[in-house]
């Protein structure tokens, strides 16, 4: 767990991983600007979404400022 992520944790960050919903997403990257730690990367001409779940520390700003909602924090046990 990176310094990020134990101090997220701390502050009560959630737990689980974030996810996309693919029908939902149209790749256009807001999320990606959103993200403070540059944790997701989009091609909106390849229609690619990816996180990096090391670097993500489940702050939910992405998840906010989706304006499709295609995002969504999968809650399994961790
Ligand atoms: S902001 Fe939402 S619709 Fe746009 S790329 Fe991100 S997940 Fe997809
Ligand atoms: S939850 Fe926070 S840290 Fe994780 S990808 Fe979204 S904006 Fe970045």
């Amino acid at each position: 767990m990176s310094f990020l992520q134990a101090m997220a944790v701390r502050r009560g960050a959630k737990r689980g991983d974030l996810r996309n919903k693919a029908d939902l997403c149209v790749y256009c990257g807001v999320c990606a600007e959103k993200c403070r730690l540059k944790a997701i990367a989009t091609d909106s001409a390849a229609r690619v979404w990816n996180v990096d779940d090391n670097v993500c520390v489940r702050c939910l700003r992405c998840v906010k400022g989706c304006p499709k909602g295609a995002l969504y924090l999968d809650r399994k046990d961790k």
